[in-house]
């Protein structure tokens, strides 16, 4: 404490003897016994603080200041009786003075914001409070992050104070000292909560719910003031081998020092989050393509340069490929900006990695012919209209009967027929995967039509056409425009890539769900975001990927094993079980005494471009 007076002719009648100020002393620590849910009230503790030592001690207010290093301070006034406006303000101004002299409330003066409390309704019992107050203080620094506090009392300078005050005042500053404190635990705490619901926690980058926020967010703000943006798409190149020899602790580390070079590649105000794994997106608003190209290269060269050091002391070096695309000139809303900076990646990658790919106002086919020979394939197949719909059954295992088709995709050229596991993934990379779904849709429903047949037809979809913005309406136009049943489709949904567009992706099944559509897990088992399907929608059928399936003949006992208990689970949820890959008499027989409901395969019969 500081500032005092001393004086022993205390005024007051009150009495004030050892069993007053026990009890003073314990009604104290009840106020201070806070949990984190009363923690929110503590006004209403420091409220009660004040009343009571209203009772045993001569003061007119309590103040308690706050600061922290990014925010401005706080300042607040508990009255034991409400003080004259003008006296308020010389008050307040006291306060301020005696505070800014302490370098760490040097803001005070300006950036401030105060609030008054009145402790005690009730009239203040002789006089009233005059402006002639002396002041007791204490202040003390709160850790980590840091913080400051001061707090104060004021009393009438008329008044002068004796040990016992002094031994009060201490008393009570101490309260206030511990309440501040908990509640800065407590507000730190909520901030932390807050931050990891949008940080990425290895990286403290935004994360992925973030950066589609972010992105929707600057696509408006550029369209309403007109400006470029830019966006790229970033992924580490050999990560998954550095990950596989040196384990996941190092390549963490690696990721780490990765986010801190590309922000600080980044100018302020740019926009850094990991999207997931080893991809990491950048915002970068107000920019366009040269000075994208300058950010770009920047973060190649920075992670080039920089030397990460290994376990075993050896020093290894990273690249980086980076895909560009730039609001307006490229793609007119956010999610064609990201397919179209994550496509430019693919090619970035496709080039040779540690390298940039800029997308270009040339029209596709300049694009294309420089992505290679399977890419003109696809694209001339679309232009040509050289997509064919083949079908191949799937069977009930019960009772024979065919039950269902399953669409598959063909290029059919006058010499030979390219089958879809030849050209999907090049078709996905290009971004044409939603044209050939197009052509392939209208074509397999003429066909329906034109063949009077009534039962499921099984589509495949690729998570990258799902998540085109013109995707679904045409779907459903098209399904409209043939006058089909919604519940005798079944979209087929494969891993195959999905992991990245997760969140978008379950928007659109949510949808479809919604309008009546059925939905299938492809290749189930092969990798691990099935289950996470399966948790997140109610899903139809389950089709068993068909490596499992194939390997199921012979004395394979695991995977015998591993298909009887997906068999069994899904029987437990009502979904029906589909084996892909019933190649043989033998692996049929293993298929049904496993449980499972249908079968589909070359067994059962090949794919053909006729319906029955
Ligand atoms: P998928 O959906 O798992 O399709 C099954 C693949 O296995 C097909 O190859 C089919 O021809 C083949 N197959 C069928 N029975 C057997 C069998 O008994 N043994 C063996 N070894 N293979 C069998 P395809 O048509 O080349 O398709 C490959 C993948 O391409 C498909 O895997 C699917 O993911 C994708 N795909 C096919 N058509 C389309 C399409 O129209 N759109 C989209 N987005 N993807 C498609
Ligand atoms: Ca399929
Ligand atoms: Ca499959």
């Amino acid at each position: 404490m500081s500032g005092s007076k001393k004086s022993t002719h205390s005024a007051r009648s009150r009495k004030r003897d050892a069993k007053h100020l026990l009890r003073f002393q314990s009604q104290l620590l009840r106020e201070l016994t806070t949990t984190s849910e009363s923690i929110k009230e503590w006004r209403t503790n420091i409220r009660n603080i004040v009343a009571m030592a209203g009772k045993l001690i001569d003061f007119s207010f309590i103040y308690l200041a706050f600061a922290t290093e990014d925010e401005a301070c706080s300042l607040e006034f508990f009255w034991q009786h409400a003080p004259a406006p003008a006296i308020k303000d010389d008050i307040e101004r006291m306060v301020r003075d005696k505070l800014s002299a302490d370098p760490n409330f040097s803001d005070i003066q300006r950036n401030c914001v105060v609030t008054h409390t009145l402790a005690s309704l009730a009239a203040p019992p002789t006089g009233h409070v005059d402006s002639d107050i002396e002041l007791q203080s204490r202040s003390f620094v709160l850790s980590p992050p840091k913080a400051i506090g001061g707090i104060g009392m004021g009393h009438s300078g008329s008044m002068t104070w004796d040990d016992t005050d002094f031994l009060i005042a201490d008393n009570i500053f101490t309260a206030l000292e511990s309440i501040v404190s908990s509640v800065h635990a407590m507000t730190v705490y909520a901030k932390e909560v807050e931050r990891f619901a949008t940080r990425d926690a290895l990286t403290s980058l935004y994360n992925q719910i973030s950066f589609w926020d972010l992105l929707e967010y600057e696509t408006r703000r550029s369209k309403r003031q007109e400006y470029k943006f830019t966006l790229l798409a970033i992924d580490i190149d050999n990560f998954k081998t550095m990950n596989d020899r040196y384990g996941h602790e190092v390549g963490d580390d690696f990721l780490k020092a990765f986010s801190t070079i590309l922000k600080k590649a980044l100018r302020s105000g740019d926009i850094a989050a990991r999207y997931g794994g080893d991809q990491f997106t950048a915002i970068l608003p107000i920019c366009d393509e040269v000075q994208a190209f300058s950010v770009a290269n920047r973060i190649i060269e920075s992670l080039r340069e920089y030397a990460f050091t290994l376990p075993n002391d050896e020093q290894a070096r990273g690249t980086v490929s980076i895909g560009i695309a730039v609001y307006p000139d490229h793609a007119q809303d956010a999610k064609d900006l990201y397919l179209l900076a994550d496509t430019m990646l693919t090619r970035a990658k496709s080039y040779g990695k540690d390298r940039m790919s800029i997308a270009s106002g040339q029209d596709d086919v300049e694009v294309i012919k420089s992505m290679g020979e399977k890419s003109i394939l696809i694209f001339n197949a679309i232009r040509l209209r050289q997509i064919v719909p083949y079908f191949q059954p799937i069977m009930n295992i019960r009772d024979s009967k065919i039950e269902a088709y399953e669409v598959l995709t063909r290029i059919v050229l006058h010499d030979k027929v390219i089958t879809a596991a030849d050209f999907i993934e090049t078709a996905e990379s290009m971004g044409a995967i939603g044209k050939i779904d197009y052509q392939l849709i209208d074509l397999a429903l003429a066909k329906v039509r034109d063949s009077g047949y009534t039962g499921n037809l099984f589509l495949n979809l690729s998570p990258k056409a799902l998540v085109l913005n013109e995707f679904m309406p045409t779907v459903k136009r098209l399904l409209k425009d043939y006058n089909l049943d919604p519940a005798k489709m079944v979209f087929e949904i494969t891993e195959r890539d999905t992991v990245k567009n997760m969140t978008l992706v379950e928007d659109f099944i949510t949808e479809l769900k919604r309008d009546g559509f059925r939905f299938a897990i492809d290749d189930f088992g092969a990798g691990y975001s099935s289950f996470h399907y399966l948790k997140a929608f109610s899903i139809d059928y389950l089709k068993i990927d068909g490596e499992f399936v194939r390997s199921m003949s012979g004395d394979s006992t695991i995977e015998r094993a591993i298909v009887k208990s997906i068999a069994s689970l899904a029987d437990n949820l009502g979904i029906k079980t589909i084996a892909e890959y019933v190649e043989t008499e033998d692996i049929l027989g293993e298929v049904a005494s496993a449980g499972i409901d249908y079968a589909q395969g070359y067994y059962v019969q090949k794919p053909s471009p006729d319906l029955f």
